[in-house]
């Protein structure tokens, strides 16, 4: 898959015709054109394809290979709309418009009126063309009623009753709207290629001798790179020489800057503040942090909301309505009335047209969802979709992982307990041998604690058993390390420890040798979080755990949960969100926030999957539908208000939209509306419309 950018799109309909397109023609059915981001992906081989679909439909627009971008000039990337040639027409057109209403007299007394004719003609052409083009062109394909049709059917019928000057200025008004709409646009996709600044383009590279200037694609795993103070990070990886407090708030949100030493890991994105660093590169560009982000908040508006998805297919009937609504306006009353004036009800008739353009709402809905889905990423919230981003506004339930969650999930070795015969430093030096290779906290800490080198050529016959612990060979020797569950499982007799804390217990060749207690303490913001969730209405905040009941009632309490669920297996813990998404009403939703570890199979089952924490768990990455880039809790409170927020600025433009239209339907067809109030109150709600909808881009919380 490639990813191009989409130059020179600015209508939202014909951005969903191409998409339409795309899903009839083999090879690009699964093709999501993001219109907001002026974004598609697709497989190299299909661009040819994909262009000439595109050709059809708007022509102009162009496919542009988003690698070959960087050596475009962003100017051209985007359209210069500021000083084109059409806001010169605008303002040609408008001149002439003033002169026609202000000498209209004059103009009249012309041979045959011709010089009324020539000023309205002329304005009228001049703004009006383009879209009398565009309509014939979609009529001549199949598509007929859409704003461009409505447009000029209005204004010719304007103009076939002589009410020259509301023809011109509806052409006018609407192309003014336009040009408006699409520096709106324009506006909102830039401050997305803002964000796409924090993408590294250069790396300084430790290659045969010196330093080399590199661009971060070329750099592979385990090459040394220097940072300076000041630059950008090019690649995630792990310092390996000099300390410094690096600004990682473009990733994660978090504005104090993180102290970061030699061992510790960096990311690709952040900007290091005052030391030089020398750091080893863990992972390849395309995989690192910040291609990711990028990569999820581009995509993310692929996935439509249902408001978005419900409002197309209100759009492609809604019009027809209106169109056969005002035909029939314009031919039954004359029929029925002796009285009635056919060109009075024809007059109303085409203001019914006008007002019928459903733009406002086709353009606003989606740039509202996209502006909630960046201002989330600001704040280290990726969204990978508008639907999730919709379905926030609808949770009842919050279900969370406890370990690393809501807990820092950094034990601190407490005690060691070596059965009689061993000592200490035995069980702890075997049982970080044993959780050398994984991720999960409890192996952290030990291997923290042992704080000496490991030797991985000592560990044979690896095997992680999720929700028990470890069982391998050291020195040829079989160790077990993990909870009292996973001894009895192997057969070994255990004297179970009676205490809250958690607990390692190690076995050496089938013999009990001593346990390791661990503490956890829970993470600082947890509890206001929680609480925060009440107040915005969740009915209940749960707690899963692995670890053991005794351990669990005490965090509970601690953090002030409805209910916990304690000694789960990772199998149980699906059954048990299963179980919950049972109980919940129609409409209700449950989500679920872990730190991915062990637990993308619930990330996966709940409506909406929140990853909290490392980039690197790429399950987790893959099952989540949100991610948050740093360990808060408070972080699903903020993702919770932005897409309240987010709802809130939508449904507005939704009522806005339809009430402003309703009512001057009602007043056209009560013959109170003029074409003057029509293309005023249609250009204006668009444009009211999208501005409220960019709020959402700029949000910064409650
Ligand atoms: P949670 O994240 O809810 O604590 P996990 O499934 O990750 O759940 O772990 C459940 C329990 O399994 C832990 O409390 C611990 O007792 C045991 N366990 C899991 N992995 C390990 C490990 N690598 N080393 C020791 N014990 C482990
Ligand atoms: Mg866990």
């Amino acid at each position: 898959m490639m990813k191009y950018y989409v130059q020179g799109l600015d209508c939202a309909q014909c951005a969903a015709r191409i998409e339409a397109e795309f899903h009839n023609t083999e090879g690009l059915q699964d093709t999501r054109l993001n219109f907001a981001a002026g974004v598609l992906h697709l497989d190299a081989k299909y661009e040819g394809i994909a262009q000439s679909i595109i050709d059809q439909i708007e022509p102009g627009v162009r496919l542009i290979p988003a690698e070959a971008e960087r050596s475009i000039k962003e100017s051209n990337l985007y359209q210069n709309v500021l000083l084109s040639p059409r806001v010169l027409r605008m303002g040609v057109a408008l001149a002439l418009l003033i002169i026609g209403v202000v000498w209209g007299e004059v103009l009249r007394r012309t041979p045959f009126q011709a010089g009324e004719y020539v000023v309205f003609i002329t304005a009228y052409l001049l703004v009006g063309l383009p879209v009398i083009w565009r309509a014939l062109k979609n009529i001549s394909q199949g598509q007929v009623f859409d704003e461009y049709f409505l447009m000029t059917v209005a204004t010719l019928g304007a103009f076939a009753i002589r009410a020259m000057p509301e023809a011109v200025a509806v052409m006018l008004f609407y192309a003014v709207g336009e040009y408006l709409q699409d520096l709106a646009v324009d506006r909102s996709r830039r401050s997305v290629s803002e964000l796409i600044n924090v993408r590294p383009d250069r790396a300084r590279v430790w290659l045969e001798d010196q330093w080399i200037e590199l661009p971060p694609e070329k750099v592979e795993i385990g090459q040394l790179i220097l940072v300076q103070p000041g630059e950008k990070v090019p690649l995630d990886g792990v310092v390996l020489e000099g300390d410094s407090y690096v600004d990682t708030s473009a990733i994660t949100g978090e504005s104090l800057p993180r102290y970061v030493k030699s061992g510790d890991e960096v990311m690709a994105g952040v900007i290091n503040g005052s030391g030089l660093l020398k750091v080893r590169v863990s992972r390849p560009f395309a995989a690192s942090s910040v291609v990711k982000i990028l990569e999820l908040v581009e995509n993310a508006a692929e996935r439509k909301a249902p408001t978005e998805q419900f409002m197309t297919r209100f759009a492609a009937v809604y019009t027809p309505i209106v169109v056969i609504g005002a035909v029939l306006l314009a031919v039954l009353p004359p029929l029925i009335v002796s009285t009635a004036s056919f060109e009075v009800w024809l007059y109303r008739a085409l203001v019914l047209l006008v007002i019928s353009c459903p733009c406002a709402l086709v353009i606003s809905i989606p740039l509202g969802y996209f502006g909630g889905i960046g201002a989330a990423s600001r704040q280290g919230i990726l969204i990978k979709g508008a639907n999730y981003l919709d379905a926030l506004t609808e949770v009842s339930t919050v279900v969370f992982d406890k370990t690393g969650t809501l807990t820092e999930g950094v034990f601190q070795v407490q005690d060691i307990l070596p059965h009689p015969g061993r000592s200490a430093a035995e069980i702890l030096h075997y049982a970080a041998l044993a959780e050398i290779h994984t991720n999960h906290p409890i192996a952290r800490s030990i291997r923290e604690a042992y704080a000496q080198d490991l030797d991985a050529s000592r560990v044979e016959d690896y095997q992680e058993i999720k929700g028990h612990g470890i069982e391998a060979k050291i020195d040829g020797r079989i160790v077990l390390a993990g909870n009292a569950r996973l001894l009895q499982l192997k057969g070994i007799r255990i004297q179970e420890i009676p205490h809250h804390k958690t607990i390692v217990y190690v076995a050496i060749d089938g013999q009990y040798a001593g346990a390791i207690l661990l503490a956890d303490q829970v993470k600082e913001d947890a509890r206001d979080s929680l609480q925060a969730l009440k107040e915005m209405g969740i009915e209940s905040n749960i707690l899963l755990t692995g670890d053991r009941y005794a351990s669990a009632v005490i965090a509970a309490e601690e953090l002030g949960v409805d209910a916990f669920y304690a000694g789960l297996l990772p199998e149980d813990k699906v059954a048990q969100v299963e179980d919950l998404k049972r109980q919940l009403g129609s409409g209700q939703k449950l989500v679920f926030v872990g730190d991915g570890i062990n637990d993308a199979p619930v990330l996966a089952l709940s409506d909406i999957g929140v990853a909290m924490g490392d980039l690197g768990a790429d399950a987790a990455l893959e099952a989540a539908d949100i991610i948050l880039m740093d360990g808060q809790p408070q972080k699903i409170v903020q993702a919770l208000e932005i897409a309240h927020f987010t709802r809130k600025i939508v449904m507005e433009n939704v009522v806005l939209a339809l009430g402003v239209k309703a009512l001057v339907v009602v007043l056209a067809i009560l013959g109170l509306a003029t074409m003057w109030a029509a293309v005023f109150a249609d250009v204006g709600v668009a444009l009211l419309a999208v501005l409220n909808a960019s709020r959402t881009l700029r949000y910064e919380g409650a």
